[in-house]
């Protein structure tokens, strides 16, 4: 066993957008370049692996003390990181070296296995996918179409006899982008192998961004009396009667409005409509407003809505999408994520003697980190 890894993890990482490089971004419970150097330990198929980066990272050295890991200094382009790599295994005369770029963190052990097998026969083994896209070429501010069939997306990790790798890493003076392009440069032959489409290259910040969900729950209940309309969901219900209260008494709103509350950890309904003079007879839309106009501010958005209206009468099942139907309108929000289900207490209690209507509501909701 001769195989020597080598992880080039000293870019930049311009087109990421962020005060830190790529590699150090947290991605699926830790940092992007860690994918690497696991997958690379794990498949105890190198002798040592080696970890080029900008500059010193005590934690990352740290937490891989004692493996088979060495940790290098880059250099200003990605060919004097890698020829720092290789320098730094020369001595221990290799037989073959994968170079793999940090960015990469989905590829599978068994293409190394069969890198390193083809490796046997070639000079030079990297593996490609072919591109879904249509392919545009431009010469002389004229486009041509290229036949995508002859197109080759090449990717890391890439294989190489040490000895011939060396050899032309050491001399070549210009930029490459990968060490195949060194032998291609050198007319020397590629062996292409079916490379895999998970393996992607983490370039931009949404590759690896991943949202944060939050749950809230919602419970009200409210006295039904004579002479005052009802109102459930922001919308008036024939009824014998209404529901009593400091505003209109709309259960489902102020449901809805406790669990965003809960899922954003701002308290309670109560702290922000009080039973003052200025809130007496309040509307509840009104109430819902800008309690949804500053959860979308925020850049939340809602995953789903389920609600439980509980009441002996009126029948949900009559109503439903009307109420989904203007919920949907109050929080800006597709009648597919509302769900409204009506419970019944089976004539038990002040609910079931139609002398009160509650309501439940749990949400969901997302946010960008
Ligand atoms: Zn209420």
């Amino acid at each position: 066993m001769n195989n020597f890894f080598i992880i080039l993890g000293a870019g930049k990482g311009l087109r990421f957008g962020q005060n830190k490089p790529k590699q150090y971004f947290n991605h699926k419970g830790k940092i992007l370049i860690e994918h690497s150097i696991d997958k690379a330990l794990e498949s105890k198929l190198f002798k040592k692996i080696i970890v080029v980066i900008s500059k010193r990272q005590k934690k990352l050295i740290d937490k891989y003390k004692g493996k088979r890991i060495k940790f290098v200094i880059g250099g200003k382009e990605r060919k004097d990181s890698s020829l720092n790599a290789l320098k730094k295994i020369r001595n221990e005369k290799p037989n073959n070296v994968l170079i793999h770029d940090a960015a990469r963190p989905n590829f599978s052990i068994s293409l190394l296995k069969n890198l390193i097998k083809l490796l046997k026969n070639n000079y030079a083994v990297v593996p490609y996918i072919n591109s879904i896209d249509s392919i545009k070429y431009k010469i002389n501010k004229k486009l041509i179409n290229l036949n995508r069939d002859n197109i080759y997306l090449t990717q890391t990790p890439q294989a190489f006899k040490f000895k011939k790798l060396y050899q032309l890493a050491s001399k070549e003076k210009g930029v490459i982008t990968d060490e195949a392009s060194l032998f291609i440069k050198n007319n020397l032959n590629i062996k292409l192998v079916r490379g895999e489409n998970k393996n992607n290259k983490i370039t931009f910040l949404e590759d690896v961004k991943k949202p944060l969900t939050y749950y809230g729950i919602g419970f009200d209940i409210h006295k039904l009396v004579k002479n005052k309309k009802l109102y459930l969901g922001g919308i008036n219900i024939p009824f014998h009667s209404g529901l009593e209260g400091h505003s209109d008494g709309d259960v489902i709103l102020h449901s809805i409005i406790d669990a965003i509350l809960g899922a954003t950890r701002k308290k309670d309904i109560g702290t922000y409509f009080p039973n003052i003079k200025k809130f007496k007879n309040i509307k509840s839309p009104k109430m819902l407003k800008p309690i949804i106009d500053n959860l979308l501010k925020s850049n939340f958005y809602i995953n789903n809505l389920d609600i439980n209206l509980i009441c002996e009468q009126p029948k949900v099942s009559k109503y439903r999408d009307k109420i989904t139907k203007s919920i949907s309108k109050l929080m800006n929000l597709d009648q597919d994520y509302i769900n409204l289900k009506g419970k019944t207490v089976e004539k038990l209690g002040l609910i079931g003697k139609e002398k009160a209507i509650a309501c439940e509501v749990i949400i969901s909701i997302s946010k960008y980190d």
